[in-house]
């Protein structure tokens, strides 16, 4: 055959669907378009901007046969209804914090973050190479829901505070946003802790409805401006050592997709989780050099002893989700355990090699 002829012939069987050179799928390959519903500010840096790009890789990377559409909080639903819209079906996916769910289930901040739990590195052992997937997929599975991670903020601040935290009395009084676990150890310590999606925050602060919160950390809180009526800024933070952010899909949906297509979906999410943490370890420097030289902010560390103390409350509320249920204590003890081997090998690991580099400071 001659190249022109060869040509011509696959150019009409692929037009025409016909056996030859190019053959057609037996069958026209089915398209499914996802609404992603999140629980954050439309293109937010870090949370917005990352579930933003994980809905395009898989609406590009499955070449538009699973399109995804994000609504940002409260565009189709308000933030916190993330979990239930996905549950019901009102959409197919969402990109939220799993410590926003602790009213669902009080073992689902484990998948995102607990207070004295782990880093950003260690919760991804725990969850891909750890067993905590597994658990993941079996609790959600009570809820028809399955999620992974997708994003990490990477170790989280104190918070913000109007007032200088010089003992645990400090804490008195402070009517505090916090979410997850990390509310209730501020409640034990004679606060009022407060939940609210990250769009509230700045007018509950500025109208008195709470006089301290927790966001995340430099880059994110400089971009809501929270230096404009708070000063104390508090860090590292006892209750989100990491902040694992998820994508959450119907289960019904998710499986009647084809395996090519949920094989796309993981993997998107996990390449957004590692993205994401990358975003906000690049950008949490300058921000926090920003907020000190630009804005006056005073950058404080809680004294070790209100350290200590938010620590022992910390461990006791999450040691008391065990009781919850037989899922929940098998997750609790899955954690604990992988938490023991990571704090044995911190001090000759990461934490050790950190603590080294510090020991010498270039003038
Ligand atoms: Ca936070």
């Amino acid at each position: 055959m001659k190249r022109r002829s060869f040509l011509k012939g696959a150019a009409v069987a692929a037009a025409t669907g016909s056996a030859g050179a190019f053959p057609a799928p037996a069958i026209a390959q089915q398209t499914f378009h996802w609404k992603m519903v999140t629980t954050w500010p439309k293109n937010f840096p870090g949370l917005g901007t990352g579930a933003q790009r994980l809905a395009d890789s898989i609406t590009e990377a499955s070449e538009g046969r699973l399109t995804v559409k994000l609504y940002a909080a409260g565009e189709l639903v308000p933030a916190f209804e993330v979990f239930d819209a996905v549950r019901d079906g009102h959409a197919e996916c969402g990109h939220d914090a799993p410590v926003y769910w602790v009213s669902k289930n009080k073992s689902t901040p484990f998948f995102g973050t607990v207070p004295g739990g782990l880093t950003a590195q260690e919760h991804n052992g725990w969850i891909y190479s750890g067993g905590g997937q597994e658990l993941w997929d079996e609790l959600y599975g009570e809820y028809g829901l399955r999620a992974w991670p997708a994003g990490n903020t990477g170790c989280q601040m104190g918070g913000w505070f109007q007032n200088e935290i010089n003992s645990l009395d400090d804490f008195k009084g402070l009517k505090m946003r916090i979410p997850g676990l990390g509310g209730e150890v501020v409640n034990r310590l004679g606060g009022t802790s407060v939940n609210m999606p990250g769009g509230e925050i700045m007018p509950a602060l500025q109208s008195g409805v709470i006089n301290a919160a927790e966001w995340v950390g430099p880059w994110n809180d400089l971009a809501f401006g929270f230096y404009k009526v708070t000063k104390y800024y508090y860090g590292p933070g006892f209750h989100e050592p990491c902040a694992c952010l998820s994508m959450i899909v119907n289960l019904e949906a998710y499986e009647a997709l084809p395996k090519d297509l949920q094989r796309i979906v993981r993997d998107c999410a996990a390449a957004e989780n590692t993205r994401m943490l990358a975003d906000f370890t690049a950008a949490n420097g300058s921000a926090l050099q920003t907020l000190i030289e630009k804005h006056g902010v005073q950058l404080r560390h809680f004294p070790d002893d209100v350290f200590r103390e938010t620590m022992r409350h910390g461990l006791d509320v999450v040691a008391e989700t065990a009781a919850e249920g037989e899922i929940n204590r098998r997750i609790y003890e899955s954690w604990a355990k992988f938490r023991k081997e990571a704090m044995g090998i911190a001090p000759t690991s990461d934490y050790g090699y950190m603590q080294a580099r510090a020991l010498y400071k270039e003038s």
